[in-house]
This record gives C-alpha cells, sequence and structure tokens, in this order.
C-alpha cells in the first residue's frame, strides 16, 4: 500500500530561492504604496522619542558602498528602535554647498569666469540636487527607511539661517577675529582648507642641510674671531620652495650647540653650528668623516645674533622657541612665518618679518622676483639648484613623509598665510547654566565630551577626541569660494575695516530665513545693512565680504537647524545619537560640538557611535581614488585578480551592490562583522554572506513549512503541556531573545547576528527541525504532540523573525506574510512590537532545571552518539541513523566529576524520548562501575552500535518492535496504525 498520501511533507508558498534582486524592489513598492514610514510614525505617535541623528552626506557622485554601510548601521538602530517601542524618526539630510560642487561645475561649465555668483550659486544647486535625487534612490534601494521625500538640505532657507543665528553667538560672545595667518591651502582650487578637509598620503619630497652664514657675533659666541670665514648655521627643509620666505630661524634656549670644525674636499676650512646631539648624524649625511669640535654653548647665547639669507636680501634672526625637537634636522629650524604655523606664532611673537611672496595659484610673485611666476613645486628643483651654485648646499637627499592633500582635488597643499576669519578656541564664552564659569569654547568642549554628558562607543572615541581638541589651533572658517553661505560681514569703502556684529548677524539671518542665502549676492551692501548700521571711522559706505564658510561650519550646524526646527523631533537636544565613520572625530563629531557648545553650553548628542572603513584583503581603503596611487602613491606588491577588480568597481555604486548581491545580502555583509575594526572585503567574503544568508532562509522556510495547517487561535498547546523538546527549543529560543535584544541594545550588531545565525544553524537545522520532523509528518493531524511542534515552531518564527528584522529587512517582512495570524496582527514585521521576556519559562524552577539537563545532553551526550551513529554508517553496519541500536553506558562517578547529575537525571526522565532526540531506533543507557573521575568525557562515556532488530515501519521508516503487531496494517508501527485507522474513519 503506498502510504505516502497520509504522510505530511513540507509545504509552504515562503519560496526557497529568495530572488532578491528581483523582490526587494517590488517590496519597496509595496512598502511605498502602504506609506509604510508614515504608518510606523503614526503607529508611534505617543511613545517615547529616539533621535538618531543623520550626519549629512555629500550631495556630490554617486554612493560609494561606504556610505552605504553608515546608512545601513544607521538604519538598523531605526528600525531596532522603532520594534522596541520608541518613536524613532529618521530625517536623512545632505550637505549642498562647499568646494568640490563648485570644483566639479567650475570645471564642467564653459565661460565660468562671465558668470555672476548668483549664475554660478544657480549652477551649483541644479548640480547637488541631481545628486540628492540619485543618492536617495541609492540608499533607498538599500532598504534603509526614513522621511526620504522631505530630508534636510543644507541649502534651505531655514537652514542657512540656523548657520547664521549660531554664527551671530559667536559674533556675540566675541569669539570671531579676522587675521592675516597661515592656513592650509590649495593651490588648485585656490582656497583655504580646513583640517578636516585634508587628507595625508606619503609623498616623495627633498630633503637639505643648507648652510647660512652667521654675523660676528655668532662666530663670537663660539670663541672664534668675528672675521673669520666660512662658518655657518645648518638649517634642514623638505620643502626648499619656502626658503624665499625665512626670515629666522628657531633655537632651544636650554638645547646645547655645537661648533665644529672641518675641512672641506678643496682644503679649505669651514664651520658648522647645529645641536650637539645631531652632530654626528649629520655630519655622516653630509659625508663630513673628520671633524673637530670647537666649542659647545646653549642656545640662550644666540638669541637675537643674526645671520645672512643665502639668496635674497635679508639680514635674519635667530630666535627663542619652545618647538625645538631633536629626533630630526639640525637643532636649528628654519623659520618662515608666512607659510607654517609654529614659524607664525614664534615669528610674530619675536618681530620676525612675515613674507609670504606667493599668489593664489601657489606661484611666486614680484616680491621674489628672480622666479616670478612659477609653482612652489616646480621652483624646488630650481631653488635647490641655486643653492649649489652659490655653495649654501650641504647636503641634498630625498625622503618620503605625510604629506597633507586636500580632500576634493587631491593635490598637495601648501601652508600660507592670507587674511582670513577664524573663531577663537581659547576665547572666554559667556556664563550660561551649562557654563556657570564662562569657560572658553575649548574647555567647556573637553567637559562636555565627559561621560557624564557624552557616551563613547567605542570608548576609545572619547580620547581621541580630547586630544584633537586639546591640540586643534583656532578655526579657519572663511572659504574663498561662491558656492555657500556667505559670511555676514561688511568692509568699510573708507578705512577698510571689516564689521561683522550681533545685529548685523540678526538682520541676515532674518534675510536668508525669508529669501535664502542667494538674497547676499542679490542685494547691495547698503540693502543688507541694518538701519544706522555705521564703520568705527563714521563712514556708512559699505562693501560685502566676498567669503563663504567653511562647509563644514555648515554641517556642523545641522543640530541647530534640524533638530531643533524640525516639528517631529523639535527639543530633543542633546538628540540620542550620531553615528558615523571614525574619520569624523577630525570632521563632524568636533564641528558639531564646537559651535553646540558655544552657543548652548553642551555637545549635541548624547551617544556617538563610530565605525570603520571598508577595505580591501591588503588592509586598503576602498574608496581612495585611483589618482594618488598612480601619481603618489607607491606601487603595491600584490595586484587584485579581476574578480577583486570588479568587486572593488562595484563597491563604488551602493546601487550596483544592492542589484547584483541583493540589498539583505549586504545588510548581512554590514552587521556580521565587526564594523569598529575596518570592514575586510573580498569575493571569498561575500560568497560566505550568500551562504549564510541561504542557511538562514531554509530555516525559516522549514520552519514555515509546517505551520500551513496550524491556527494559533484554535491549535495553539499551553506551554506546560508542550513536548519536552519542544519546550526546550522553546527555552533556548528564550535565551536567545535575552542576548540578541542585550546585542542590538549596546549596538553590537554583529554579535546579534552571529548569535541567531548559530541558533539557526546548530539549535534549528541542525537538531531541533530534524528531530520533530517525524512528529509533525507522521503524526495525526491534530495529535497533541504534532501540535505542540508546530506551537514551537509558530512561536520560534515568529520571534526569530523580528528579531533578524532590522537586519533582514526584506526577507523578514516576506516571511513575516507566512506566518500564521502575523499580519492580523501588523501589517508588516516593522510594525510588530519586539519580543517580550517569556515569563512562563523565566519563572519556572522545574523548567530551569530541565534546561540544564537538555543543556548538558546536547553539549557532551548527543554528540559523542551521534559520531558513533557516523562511524557505523561508515563501517557500514547500519545504512542510516534510523536502524541505529545505541548503547550509551557512563561512570556516574565520573559524570558527578563533571558536575553533570543534570544529565543523569534528564536521561531518566527522558528515557522514553531518547531515540526521538537522537533520530535513531533505540537507546539503551546504563551506569558502569567507577574509571577514572577526571578523564575528558570520552573516556567516562562509551558508546556502541548496532543494527536495531525490529522491522521497519512502510509508513514513517522507523525500526519498531510495534511493526507487524497489527493484522490491518501489518507492516506499520503502532502509531503509524492509529494514524492510518482514524484517517479511515
Ligand atoms: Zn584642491
Ligand atoms: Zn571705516
Ligand atoms: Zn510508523
Amino acid at each position: 500500500m503506498d502510504y505516502r498520501p497520509s504522510v505530511r511533507v513540507m509545504k509552504t508558498k515562503f519560496p526557497q530561492r529568495a530572488n532578491l534582486t528581483r523582490n526587494e524592489p517590488a517590496m519597496r513598492k509595496r512598502w511605498d504604496e502602504m506609506k509604510l514610514y508614515g504608518e510606523i510614525q503614526k503607529n508611534r505617535k505617543n511613545a517615547d522619542l529616539f533621535v538618531l541623528h543623520d550626519g549629512p552626506p555629500y550631495a556630490n557622485g554617486y554612493v560609494h558602498m561606504g556610505t552605504g554601510l553608515n546608512k545601513i548601521l544607521k538604519d538598523v538602530v531605526v528600525k531596532y528602535k522603532t520594534m522596541r517601542g520608541f518613536r524613532a524618526p529618521y530625517i536623512p539630510g545632505w550637505d549642498c554647498h562647499g568646494l568640490p560642487i563648485e570644483f566639479k561645475v567650475t570645471r564642467e561649465t564653459e565661460g565660468i569666469e562671465n558668470l555672476s555668483a548668483l549664475e554660478i550659486r544657480k549652477l551649483c544647486l541644479d548640480y547637488a540636487m541631481k545628486f540628492v535625487d540619485i543618492q536617495r534612490e541609492q540608499f533607498m534601494s538599500l532598504l534603509c527607511f526614513g522621511d526620504w521625500h522631505k530630508p534636510y538640505l543644507t541649502v534651505h532657507s531655514s537652514y542657512e539661517a540656523a548657520v547664521i543665528e549660531t554664527f551671530g553667538k559667536l559674533v556675540e560672545a566675541g569669539a570671531v577675529y579676522r587675521q592675516l595667518k597661515p592656513i592650509h591651502w590649495c593651490m588648485s582650487c585656490r582656497t583655504a582648507l580646513a583640517a578636516a578637509e585634508l587628507e595625508y598620503q606619503t609623498l616623495p619630497s627633498d630633503s637639505i642641510y643648507v648652510r647660512m652664514e652667521v654675523d660676528g657675533h655668532v662666530k663670537a659666541a663660539f670663541g672664534l674671531p668675528e672675521d673669520t670665514p666660512n662658518v655657518y648655521a645648518l638649517i634642514w627643509t623638505t620643502t626648499p620652495w619656502t626658503l624665499p620666505a625665512n626670515t629666522g630661524i628657531m633655537v632651544g634656549e636650554k638645547v646645547e650647540y655645537s661648533c665644529i670644525k672641518a675641512k672641506r674636499a678643496d682644503g679649505e676650512t669651514e664651520y658648522f653650528i647645529l645641536a650637539t646631539d645631531l652632530v654626528r648624524e649629520v655630519m655622516a649625511v653630509g659625508g663630513v668623516g673628520e671633524f673637530e669640535q670647537v666649542k659647545i654653548v646653549t642656545g640662550d647665547k644666540l638669541v637675537r645674533l643674526t645671520y645672512k639669507h643665502p639668496f635674497v636680501e635679508r639680514t635674519c634672526k635667530l630666535v627663542p622657541s619652545p618647538y625645538i625637537k631633536l629626533d630630526t634636522g639640525t637643532g636649528l629650524v628654519h623659520t618662515a612665518p608666512g607659510h607654517g604655523s609654529e614659524d607664525f606664532y614664534v615669528g610674530t611673537s619675536q618681530g620676525l618679518e612675515l613674507v609670504s611672496p606667493l599668489d593664489d595659484g601657489g606661484c611666486f610673485t614680484d616680491e621674489f622676483e628672480m622666479m616670478k611666476g612659477v609653482n612652489v613645486f616646480d621652483a624646488n628643483p630650481k631653488i635647490n639648484e641655486l643653492l649649489e651654485k652659490e655653495g649654501y648646499m650641504f647636503q641634498h637627499g630625498s625622503m618620503e613623509h605625510e604629506y597633507p592633500c586636500c580632500w576634493r582635488c587631491k593635490e598637495p597643499v601648501i601652508f600660507r598665510a592670507t587674511v582670513q576669519w577664524f573663531i577663537k578656541v581659547d576665547h572666554p564664552l559667556p556664563a550660561r547654566p551649562e557654563n556657570p564659569e564662562g569657560k572658553s569654547l575649548r574647555a567647556q568642549s573637553l567637559i562636555a565630551v565627559q561621560p557624564e554628558f557624552t557616551e563613547w562607543i567605542p570608548e576609545h572615541g572619547r580620547a581621541s577626541m580630547m586630544t584633537m581638541l586639546k591640540e586643534r589651533p583656532d578655526w579657519c572658517i572663511s572659504r574663498q569660494r561662491t558656492w555657500g553661505v556667505p559670511i555676514p560681514a561688511l568692509h568699510c569703502k573708507k578705512c577698510g575695516e571689516a564689521t561683522l556684529n550681533k545685529e548685523l548677524c540678526d538682520r541676515v539671518q532674518q534675510l536668508f530665513a525669508e529669501h535664502g542665502a542667494d538674497e547676499w549676492y542679490r542685494r547691495t551692501a547698503s540693502e543688507i545693512a541694518p538701519e544706522g548700521f555705521a564703520c568705527k571711522c563714521g563712514s556708512t559706505e559699505f562693501e560685502k565680504e566676498p567669503d563663504i564658510f567653511d562647509v563644514w561650519f555648515e554641517s556642523g550646524n545641522s543640530w541647530n537647524a534640524v533638530c531643533r526646527e524640525r516639528d517631529e523631533i523639535k527639543d530633543q537636544f542633546p538628540v540620542d545619537l550620531y553615528l558615523e565613520g571614525s574619520d569624523q572625530y577630525r570632521g563632524w563629531f568636533q564641528t558639531s560640538l564646537l559651535p553646540a557648545v558655544a552657543s548652548t553650553g553642551s555637545a549635541p548628542y548624547k551617544t556617538v557611535l563610530t565605525h570603520g572603513f571598508i577595505v580591501d584583503e591588503d588592509r586598503e581603503k576602498l574608496s581612495k581614488t585611483k589618482k594618488d596611487k598612480k601619481e603618489y602613491g607607491k606601487a603595491r606588491g600584490k595586484k587584485l585578480t579581476a574578480e577583486e577588480e570588479k568587486l572593488k568597481t562595484l563597491f563604488a555604486n551602493a546601487e550596483d551592490c544592492a542589484k547584483n548581491f541583493g540589498a539583505d545580502i549586504l545588510r548581512i555583509w554590514t552587521t556580521s562583522v565587526d564594523y569598529r575594526e575596518d570592514i575586510r572585503l573580498s569575493n571569498e567574503i561575500m560568497e560566505r554572506r550568500q551562504q549564510a544568508y541561504r542557511k538562514i532562509r531554509n530555516t525559516i522556510r522549514a520552519l514555515l513549512g509546517n505551520l500551513n495547517d496550524f491556527d494559533p487561535k484554535k491549535n495553539r498547546v499551553e506551554y506546560k503541556d508542550m513536548n519536552g523538546v519542544d519546550r526546550w527549543a522553546l527555552m533556548r529560543m528564550e535565551e536567545i531573545r535575552a542576548e540578541v535584544t542585550d546585542a542590538y541594545e549596546k549596538y553590537e550588531f554583529y554579535r546579534a547576528f552571529n548569535v541567531l545565525n548559530n541558533f539557526c544553524i546548530v539549535d534549528l537545522s541542525s537538531f531541533y527541525i530534524d528531530v520533530t520532523r517525524d512528529r509533525l509528518y507522521c503524526d495525526g493531524e491534530d495529535w497533541p504532540g504534532r501540535r505542540s511542534a508546530q506551537t514551537a515552531y509558530y512561536e520560534i518564527a515568529k520571534t526569530m523573525v523580528k528579531l533578524f528584522a532590522p537586519i533582514l529587512a526584506y526577507t523578514c517582512e516576506e516571511a513575516w506574510q507566512y506566518i500564521p495570524g502575523a499580519p492580523d496582527e501588523a501589517k508588516s514585521v516593522h510594525l510588530a512590537d519586539w519580543p517580550v521576556e517569556n515569563e512562563k519559562i523565566k519563572e519556572n524552577e522545574y523548567i530551569q532545571h530541565f534546561f540544564k539537563g537538555w543543556r548538558k545532553f546536547f553539549e557532551y551526550v548527543r554528540p559523542v552518539i551521534m559520531i558513533s551513529l557516523e562511524a557505523s554508517r561508515d563501517k557500514k553496519i547500519i545504512a542510516s541513523n534510523l536502524e541505529g541500536k545505541v548503547r550509551f553506558t557512563f561512570s556516574k562517578e565520573g559524570m558527578q566529576a563533571y558536575k553533570m547529575e543534570e544529565i543523569v537525571w534528564f536521561l531518566e526522565r527522558e528515557r522514553n524520548k531518547l531515540s526521538e532526540y537522537i533520530v535513531c531506533s533505540e537507546v539503551l543507557f546504563s551506569e558502569v562501575g567507577s574509571r577514572s573521575n577526571d578523564a575528558p568525557i570520552e573516556r567516562i562515556t562509551h558508546v556502541s552500535i548496532e543494527k536495531s532488530e525490529y522491522p521497519k515501519c512502510a509508513r514513517c521508516w522507523n525500526l519498531r518492535p510495534s511493526v507487524g503487531k497489527d493484522e490491518k496494517y501489518d507492516d506499520l508501527c503502532e502509531r503509524c496504525v492509529k494514524v492510518m485507522n482514524e484517517l479511515n474513519g
């Protein structure tokens, strides 16, 4: 007889193949139609607020998967917090102003020089909006939820006004000033750059030691007659082009300097002055074999003495400096106050002349006639040549060092003195409750990042931030460009003085709020100036400030523009979370902190979470452009394979990535590793993620496949009435729920994912689903045992799908629709509540004991039996585990030594069920006399397998003693006979 129709098999519409790349876009459409984001917000209308404030990506170019990773992590937080019961609106933003866009537009537009500022700004705006649209689609393809069609943009009038509002407060506090100062300057972008806009690259450079002819007083200080010829101070530099601006040499007052005497190849005697500690090293570099010490003096004896510039008509000074280090160079430091920040501070305080003979393009002006029009980098070899010719070159070599480059054009930048606007970080702020003593911006910021106010994850972020805050110079906020928020200052036509005050800021804030920042360019200065506005000199004739704000000052004000103005998150200040890459300590975390502290006294965030970057197998950052490698970088030893190259190209575009792998795979890849470290990318890694996904999907499918005839309202079995293994499974699920929740709560998504993933593989796939199959397939449809297993499957499916939902946004939504009754409870899994603690399990002491027995059975007994079964199959003793008769013996004392009384208790209690848990014919167990007490588990237990003598049931294939006992169904076991009788009335 064919019993197959009477055996139930897995049946579900949840497909085995995910087809993510086709189904995810369809799901997004469905979500759009049901207005899911709005539904979620409505659903949580009265709930506590949790605000993750989005750091605005730059609206330029396609979204690299590195940025995609950031958005996915944010989305996992938002989805989790939402399910957890919070109202967690997500308002994405874009940084739309700034140099990179203006740079692009300038390059792509012909005749740009004939356009007005307003025309250029319009082109830039169009460009930014185009990329906002593109990037929005790309982020959405990663299944990130948010108010995508109502984002915040730094070009919104309200945003621009908010920037001026904060700035006005800084002006009022007296923390804004304008000064000639050396700043980082990009010659190709022709603008000042802030620290956050620099990228460091290893570049080759000159390394030259230069002779500087000293005056008679210096000679005298070393006991030499004042007319001694050939006495030189030795200086070292890697930037020969800064030598025309040399006006001094820094000396450590307590440093010992030697004058040494050496003989030149032509027989002439020379004297060199340098730090005593560096004599040996520098002479070796210069190839000077023999020399003798003339005298040692401390630096204080040399200050204010003079030397002659090697090729410019100039007498220069030796000046004291606290910055002398004796690890490189000569201990006598070449000083060009126009081209270095220490040089500037020391130089200005010591009265050195500030020379900066360069134009905006980095070419020499007529201040250095000899090389007028020559770019600084082209000037390097020319200056070296000049030094050689004149006999001032002591040694010329080369080296590689970390050199600052422009974030936009990747070209090396220079240090150059220009007039700029600054925020003074050491200026005392007005006293307020958050800052009662009126501490300076730097001091108060250092307080705001302390544990009482801000949590940093990982914790070492705090130290990074503090170091940067302690070391940072004043913030240069002006940029000589057009595409941004203009600095609202007016310059007097008569005396040239710049005027900037709170009154003017208020006026401009109001203008921008009404008409946007373009208004600055539409109006004349007098149309902007408030009533009765006048310069100190009395003049009322003004010109508008041409500079705009550093774009980082704009994005650093998002807390003011968005968190305090957008209705849905209004007054949530400080916000709960900032989540960005670890490069933002220098960038957005800091540029947000300073304006917030200046105008509110506190940090804009309660928690700051950072992640690493996507790196390839060589741990090289994937976002690096090819150009820097080719032109400046060292060629790397390893070549990428074609596949890796393809992957790397693919990762340059998040949407392509989603189309290629499916967003859920990317979401697994993002969350399955510790994102605090750099995240590696290779084909192998992506393949492993795909495999993991398939296993998870199969597990979910196996659960759903056995629920097609289960109605939780009618068929659910009470926990106390469930079969032991089903109760075990629910206990395990409860344990997993608690751990996964804890992991999400701590933002340790990799832990959440890995715990769930292991649960699927170890507990469910290779055990629980395996041992319950017989009951589900072969028991009578409505038998308690079958309903018991289904109850567990149902609970597990529902809990697991919810726990996975923040990560597997699509797959869990898909699965949710097939869980009986689930769609009635919530239309979308993302509208469902987070699973709560299962009190029934937690409170029952007996169950806890039972669970311990289970756990140890699982950990120690089952594996040794499974290994023996496998060996017996290999030896052809049995054809399948179902034929196996297992004899398991153990030493009770040995077990006790393992504190495994629970196992013994468990075995006895579950005696009749053991064959079910092993999926074999029969399990016999017995104690044997004591053996060793502390032997490994394999030695205190023994397993032997033989083939069962029982016949095989034709319906369920189990080998059971009852097979053949029934007259009507003589090839069935007792259970199957019962099922057949029921079926046939
Ligand atoms: Zn540049
Ligand atoms: Zn004036
Ligand atoms: Zn049977």
